[in-house]
């Protein structure tokens, strides 16, 4: 049947790696018209039937012959709207990724797949009449007791019981069966709790508050930098209540490893309403209720990881990015996106301020509050009565070293321990050691899939390749030359473990990496049973940041000397960031901590700007040297990365990639190169960079060049992606 031509049709954005809408008619009987915008259509696509957004509407183009139309509207009102809808289309543009593919990015799975918005009223639980006369007969102090009396005065908030008590869904849940309670509705807003005041702010806090809530109604970057303990966290939750004060929403951002039950409680504790949480461990449920939530306004406040920055804000007052330099705020996959970089274009979207906070702040964001674009605030004290860690470094050149420890570290440790304080060694590899060596040959454990080292696992039985996941025992002989002489070289995490726990056999010790610690609250239980007393914590980054330890005195850092010296640009400031961030660890309590970072560079320029400067002159010395490198935030580049079991096609689709994106000088081509892992899990991989003094040349060159790539040839061959401000080269 054809299509008059001027009857409007639906475009569609699908999750499909094509860069343009697709045009559908409106299911039986219906008109075209605007109100369809940013409502879900489920369409047929080949053989399948997809969900997506109507993106537009308008005429057909002419390259649709015949149109489907679309089998079902699923949102009676637009799903995606105003000021998402448009920073959603901006993050197309920008990261050059189809529209289809970053909605689908954005929304939750269950949205994504379909389903209706979730009710997400809010519940709390009430004593029945059964219940009432069932009380007396439950042991007295028993849980259930104890719950079925909290409810005696009337209905509590599931939120309220959140911050009461981490367990008692299964109590409920039994006195439920019971007959003895029962779930009912609350209206929305509802308060939890009282507020508990905080402490009151120090005059740097207060300035900082006053700057920020000046800023309440209009769009303003402020960085707030102030190191580990400064009292950033007071400085967001006074902000936030202000939001809540004004009737506004607010939305903080936390790095994937900073989202804890403690931080939960917190800000819980603080604000006295329900604070929403997004992160990995939702199920798909969850999350879509909490974006409901948002949606429609009944979540106020909003804590979550990197993906929280696509939840929709209809009536946003305060975005708040914590640790802003955190490496899991970028996306590493499908739409390469900075949610830190998104904040900042949905709070101009939406007119509130941004605040960006760190003790390490990264160089792009230091550069431009030195240039004034953002506002930069500082906390240059402690707060409350914890004192600065004191540094040293030990120079460990010719020393005996145990699983990677200098005798003058053991001894360190063991006088902490013996004085009853708490000792955390931090090692940022996990595993027993990073190689398994032939001493007689020179034999090393390679991945056969990967260009790297297997590292050695299960106290030296197992080899595990980090980048595939490649797995088998450790062979008896060298397959090389036959000899038994095979050796783990080096230290991770489990053999220090294993070397302090024959040293110090008295001290409870307890290890924290990814392998202990595969669920999320792991952490949280694994610090429990260090306690209270002396003990001793041997970990990754990990342990870098989160969780209050204000028994630890003494952190070690062991091992930092590789990163020194990386051939990636951004190598110096992340390992200054994470000396910063694990020495912030100790201290935080009364007693005076102590640093102490074994390495064979003592006069290394990073490791001597550091100690005598602290972070402020390490930054300083890194941006001059980026700007004579033309590294960003001196430049901006983008990375096109290809990948196929073929290195051939590699490298001709890199070439026929490097012709479409040539152009004048305002952008420099490098490339093709092999990427730093040149093979991995059994595919060669190569990329060009692209790199410009100026943001607008670069996003010019990349809108001509992109969609040609789509229709390359040699693009069948590959896996392709663009990175728009890589963090990784
Ligand atoms: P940061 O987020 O910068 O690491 P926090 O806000 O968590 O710092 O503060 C560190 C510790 O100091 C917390 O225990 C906090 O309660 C306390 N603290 C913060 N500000 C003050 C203050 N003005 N007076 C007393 N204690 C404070
Ligand atoms: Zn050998
Ligand atoms: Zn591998």
């Amino acid at each position: 049947m054809p299509t008059p031509s001027a009857a409007p049709v639906l475009r569609v954005a699908l999750p499909v790696p094509l860069p343009r809408l697709f045009d559908y008619l409106p299911p039986a009987g219906g008109r075209a018209d605007a109100d369809w915008i940013g409502c879900r259509v489920r369409v047929p696509f080949g053989r399948r039937e997809l969900v997506g957004v109507v993106a537009e509407t308008g005429p057909a183009g002419d390259d649709a012959p015949e149109l489907k139309a679309a089998l079902a509207r699923l949102d009676p009102e637009p799903l995606l709207a105003g000021e998402l809808l448009d920073s959603l289309r901006w993050a197309a543009r920008y990261y050059h990724e189809p529209l289809g593919q970053v909605l689908a990015t954005a929304l939750p799975t269950a949205l994504r797949a379909g389903q209706p918005l979730p009710d997400t009223c809010a519940h709390g639980w009430t004593l029945t009449e059964a219940g009432r006369t069932g009380l007396a007969g439950l042991r007295p102090h028993s849980r259930p007791r104890r719950i079925a009396e909290r409810l005696r005065e009337g209905v509590v908030a599931e939120d309220r019981l959140d911050l009461e008590s981490d367990d008692w869904r299964p109590v409920m849940r039994a006195l439920a069966r019971r007959g003895y309670v029962e779930r009912v509705a609350l209206p929305p807003r509802h308060a939890v709790a009282e507020a508990t005041p905080g402490p009151a702010l120090n005059g740097a806090q207060r300035a900082a508050v006053a700057e920020i809530t000046a800023a309440f109604g209009r769009f303003r970057p402020l960085l707030l930098e102030g190191v580990t303990g400064s009292g950033k966290t007071e400085v967001y939750l006074e902000a936030i209540a202000d939001t809540l004060r004004r009737g506004r929403q607010a939305l903080v951002l936390v790095p994937e490893i900073g989202l804890t039950p403690q931080t939960l409680r917190r800000f819980r504790a603080r604000l006295g309403v329900p604070v929403h949480a997004l992160h990995s461990g939702l199920a798909d449920g969850e999350r879509a209720r909490v974006w409901a939530a948002m949606w429609r306004g009944q979540a106020r406040v909003l804590v979550g990881t990197r993906s929280a920055i696509f939840c929709p804000l209809p009536e946003a007052g305060l975005i708040v990015v914590d640790e802003e330099h955190d490496g899991s705020y970028k996306q590493q996959d499908g739409l390469r996106y900075s949610a830190r970089d998104l904040a900042l274009v949905r709070g101009k979207a939406l007119g509130v301020p941004v605040l960006l906070g760190s003790a390490t702040p990264s160089l792009e964001s230091l550069h431009h509050a030195h240039a004034g674009r953002y506002g930069h605030l500082s906390l240059r004290q402690r707060a409350g009565e914890a004192r600065p860690p004191s540094v040293r470094v030990l120079d460990i050149r010719k020393r005996k070293l145990d699983a990677g420890l200098s005798e003058e570290l053991l001894a360190a440790i063991d006088t902490r321990l013996r004085r009853g304080e708490q000792v955390l060694v931090f090692k940022n590899r996990r595993g027993y050691a990073p190689v398994l060596l032939c001493h007689d040959c020179g034999w090393s454990a390679q991945c056969r899939r990967c260009d790297a080292p297997m590292t050695v696992h299960g106290r030296g039985r197992r080899l595990i390749c980090h980048h595939c996941g490649a797995r088998q025992s450790v062979p008896p002989a060298c397959p090389a030359c036959a000899s038994l002489a095979l050796q783990p070289q080096g230290a991770g995490t489990e053999r220090i473990e294993d070397a302090l726990a024959a040293r110090f056999p008295d001290y409870p010790l307890v290890r924290v990496d990814r392998e202990t610690t595969r669920h999320r609250d792991a952490v949280e239980k694994h610090l429990a049973t260090l306690g209270d007393g002396p003990g001793l914590l041997v970990g990754t980054q990990i342990l870098a940041k989160g969780h209050d330890l204000p028994r630890l005195t003494l952190v070690c850092v062991v091992g930092i000397d590789e990163g020194l010296f990386s051939a990636d640009f951004r190598a110096p400031e992340r390992l200054a960031q994470l000396l910063i961030q694990v020495a912030g660890r100790a201290g935080r309590a009364q007693a005076a901590g102590e640093v102490i970072l074994q390495t064979h560079h003592p006069e290394h320029p990073l490791l001597t700007t550091l100690l005598a400067g602290g972070y402020p002159a390490f930054a300083a010395l890194e941006l001059a040297q980026r700007e004579a490198a033309g590294f960003p935030p001196f430049a901006h580049l983008a990375l096109l990365r290809a990948e196929a079991p073929d290195e051939g096609a590699v490298t001709a689709f890199l070439r026929a990639a490097r012709a479409a994106l040539a152009g004048d000088e305002t952008v420099a081509l490098h490339g093709p190169l092999p990427a730093p892992m040149a093979r991995r899990a059994g595919r060669h991989r190569g990329q060009l960079l692209l790199s410009a003094p100026l943001r607008p040349a670069l996003q010019a060159r990349l809108h001509a060049g992109v969609p040609r790539l789509y229709a390359l040839p040699e693009a069948r061959r590959v896996r392709w992606s663009l990175d728009v401000d890589p963090l990784d080269l």
